[in-house]
């Protein structure tokens, strides 16, 4: 879908009766939670499964209900939005439940074609190289592999189905072990990435790029919490050895860290540099949320494995507020409210066109 239909779609909108519309999954509750506190009412796009989550935090004015996260897709749908003036917050569900939002003529807040960077690897690789930052080697194929590697897959699966390696033979046994307990299917095996395993301190970082201010802000900062990668450090290595486990890396919950002052001057850097290469390579260029995925080592060296082009799910730990968005703001802020303060300032300054893709 071109950007001119979108905002043509955008256009017919009354911009005073914008809604806050989501998916009921990965990070809704900050999103809808936020527009409620910045007066936008709010629409919970929904499985019945998971309507309890929404209805228990009361973040919903409004229910639609899905079968199927697809169903986004379906007309009278997207139709239901648009009559209710409708923006839609993208977050990881749309990433690994929905892909290319080419049928979607519902505005959405940020940019959709840099979602698609997001889970290209290669796109997503050249990108973060353009703006100089420091990556993981990575293999092109199994033969290649030598020395400790982690093996990924295409798409915000959560870290679901991830192993590590040391050699070819070691890349092939435990992928088969992989898909034999029904974590990943042998075409996602073909399709798989290889990079080399960073040793070091894991930190998430949520930043917002602003068009409204022309800033990048830092919202919050977390770190993973993993089945089974963070409870095997709970059995002796001993056992370990004995009941031959299996890492991996699905991710359960995250932690809030605030990291050793000097160390933000590479995140803050790289973020820029990933900002202002977003505007040469998807117009209008970055918008709203993005997190940078890196790795510390032990020489405070920044490694950074991946960047997410959307609200991430670990921003949750800085509700009500982060220590750096408090810092910022000098009042609550926390990612699904820092979307909805941006719509708001857009609407108030006219700039609507420059939030929306
Ligand atoms: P869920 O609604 O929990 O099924 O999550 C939707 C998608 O987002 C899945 O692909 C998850 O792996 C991913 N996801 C959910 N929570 C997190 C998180 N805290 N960190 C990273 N990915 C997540
Ligand atoms: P991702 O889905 O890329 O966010 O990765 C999921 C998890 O795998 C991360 O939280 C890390 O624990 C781990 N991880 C991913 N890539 C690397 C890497 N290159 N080096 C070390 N750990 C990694």
């Amino acid at each position: 879908m071109g950007r001119e239909k979108i905002l043509e779609m955008l256009n017919s909108y009354d911009k005073n009766k914008i809604k806050i519309a989501t998916l009921g999954s990965h990070s809704a509750l900050n999103i809808l939670r936020g527009a409620k506190d910045e007066g936008f009412e709010t629409i919970c796009i929904c499985r019945d499964n998971e309507k309890i989550i929404y209805n228990s935090f009361d973040v919903a004015d409004s229910f639609i209900s899905i079968n199927d996260f697809s169903d986004l897709l379906d007309k009278n749908l997207q139709n239901q939005l648009i009559d209710n003036n409708a923006i839609l917050i993208p977050h990881g569900s749309f990433n690994a439940y929905i892909g290319n939002l080419n049928n979607l003529v519902v505005p959405v807040f940020g940019n959709r074609e840099l979602m698609l960077w997001e889970t290209d690897r290669e796109r997503q690789r050249k990108w973060l190289l353009d703006a100089n930052l420091k990556l993981p080697e990575t293999y092109e194929k199994p033969e290649d592999i030598n020395g400790l590697v982690i093996v990924k897959y295409p798409g915000a699966k959560g870290g679901m189905g991830y192993f590590l390696a040391t050699d070819e033979e070691d890349f092939y046994s435990k992928s088969e072990k992989m898909i034999e307990k029904g974590f990943i299917s042998r075409e996602e095996i073909k399709n798989a990435h290889i990079q080399k395993y960073i040793v070091g301190a894991n930190i998430y970082f949520s930043f917002f790029y602003s068009p409204v201010f022309n800033r990048v802000e830092l919202i919050a900062t977390d770190r993973r919490y993993e089945s089974n990668a963070d409870g095997i450090g709970r059995i002796p290595a001993d056992l370990q050895l004995k009941i031959d486990l299996l890492l991996s890396y699905t991710v359960m919950g995250n932690f809030p860290v605030v990291l050793r002052e000097s160390l933000l001057v590479q995140a803050l850097n790289a973020a820029q540099r990933v900002v202002e290469v977003s505007k040469k390579i998807a117009y209008p260029g970055m918008v709203g949320p993005f997190c940078l995925e890196a790795v510390f080592d032990e020489n405070n060296v920044m490694t950074v494995f991946e960047i997410s082009a959307r609200i991430v799910a670990g921003t949750t730990v800085g509700i009500p507020a982060s220590p750096y968005s408090y810092l910022l703001f000098g009042e609550n802020m926390y990612m699904g409210r820092r979307i909805a303060r941006e719509v708001r300032l857009a609407v108030e300054k006219d700039m609507l066109d420059s939030v929306i893709y």
